[in-house]
């Protein structure tokens, strides 16, 4: 069987720090195992273009490998080239780099490892929250410049406590993100998603559903995205929602760039509609040089919390997916079922509830 992964190249890192397992070099850790059992694994970064060994080796793959930290985009046109392919499981959590509807008509299969980084992901929110809120990154800026002008930070800085804090999704990562902000005393925890929670999951965090989105951001001093990216959520958040946010608002994505009008946020973040924008994911990755998420400024010269996807690939999380990759395969070759969390398309059908209403 032909094995298909699309994985980003660890370099000289892969080469010190084997627990990068998500990487081109390392191979999930998996590599030995399915040459044992006969298959053939082809590894690659190289994802984009006609030429790439993405679209050459996709041809007779009969499992493609991907992860959303370097997204091979199997779009409808390349799975018309898959002739043999069955089954494409994500190595992390968040499949939107696949065509699902396109998946869904074809019957390939989509999995997830689902949970597998979901801790990790909720702790990069409440710690970004915390960064723009308390002005932390000029804060430290000023101190590596050599300067010290306490006024120029505390200006813009302010505590968590008594703030109004609002999550777009409230499954996995979203729950979790408002388990650990209860503890800082805010003045309301608030989410929104067309799932409710169940009464009393809601009432352990003393979270509050509001049902209108527009009415959601009005309220919130803090904004934490959290939901899959899917015909309902991209562009949600663009100029006309933007205007219907509090000012000087603070806006955390950690779910999937494409959910946010790109210029539409860097001209909030200028104008100070937006305080700030912190988050690791974005609407290309790589990011190209010149993406204005790199550079965007608030007036006061801060608001800018932008990384590299990394907030699901810590070694921790890492060591997760990899083994629960592992374990969709062997459920695969063994011909038995997979659990049912890990499955966002089935055999032609969407299991999941995430991704959209339908
Ligand atoms: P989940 O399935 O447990 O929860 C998603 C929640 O979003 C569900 O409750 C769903 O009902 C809700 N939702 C869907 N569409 C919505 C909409 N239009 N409005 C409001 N709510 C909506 O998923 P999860 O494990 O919490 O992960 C959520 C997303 O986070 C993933 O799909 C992925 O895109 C992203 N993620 C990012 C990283 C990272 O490294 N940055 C890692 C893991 C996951």
């Amino acid at each position: 069987m032909k094995v298909l992964a699309i994985l980003y190249r660890g370099a000289q890192a892969a080469k010190q720090e084997p627990r990068l397992l998500g990487t081109v070099e390392n191979k999930l850790g998996i590599a030995s195992w399915l040459k044992d059992q006969g298959h053939e694994f082809i590894v690659t970064d190289d994802k984009e273009g006609p030429n790439s060994d993405f679209q050459k080796h996709i041809e007779d793959a009969e499992v493609l490998i991907t992860t959303p930290f370097h997204p091979g985009y199997l779009t409808e046109d390349v799975m018309a080239k898959a002739k043999n392919l069955k089954i494409c499981v994500t190595a992390g959590v968040g499949s939107d780099h696949i065509d699902l509807n396109a998946a869904v008509q074809r019957k390939i299969q989509v999995l997830e490892v689902t949970g597998s980084n979901v801790t990790s992901v909720a702790e990069h929110v409440v710690m970004s929250i915390l960064l723009l809120v308390r002005n932390f990154l000029p804060a430290h800026e000023m101190i590596e410049r050599g300067d010290w002008q306490v006024s120029d930070v505390a200006r813009n800085a302010f505590d968590l406590e008594g703030k109004v804090i609002g999550t777009i999704g409230a499954g996995r990562i979203g729950y979790r993100v408002l388990q650990r902000l209860q503890p800082f005393d805010p003045k309301a925890l608030l989410y929104y998603d067309y799932t409710a929670l169940p009464d009393a999951v809601a009432s352990q965090v003393g979270a509050r559903r509001v049902e209108d989105l527009k009415e959601f951001v009005s309220q919130c001093d803090v904004v934490t995205v959290n939901a899959p990216l899917h015909e309902g959520t991209r562009n949600l958040i663009n100029t006309d929602l933007l205007s219907h946010f509090k000012k000087g608002a603070w806006l955390v994505n950690t779910a999937r760039g494409a959910i946010c009008d790109a210029d539409a946020v860097a001209q909030a973040v200028k104008s100070g509609q937006l305080n700030g924008y912190a988050g690791d994911v974005w609407n290309v990755q790589p990011a190209p040089k010149d993406h204005p998420w790199r550079s965007m400024k608030n007036p006061l010269g801060g608001g800018n919390g932008m990384v590299p996807h990394y907030s699901g690939t810590t070694l921790d999380a890492q060591a997760r997916y990899a083994s629960g990759v592992r374990s969709i395969l062997e459920n695969y070759f063994a011909g038995k079922p997979q659990e049912p969390a890990n499955v966002i398309v089935g055999e032609g059908k969407y299991e999941s509830k995430a991704y959209g209403q339908r």
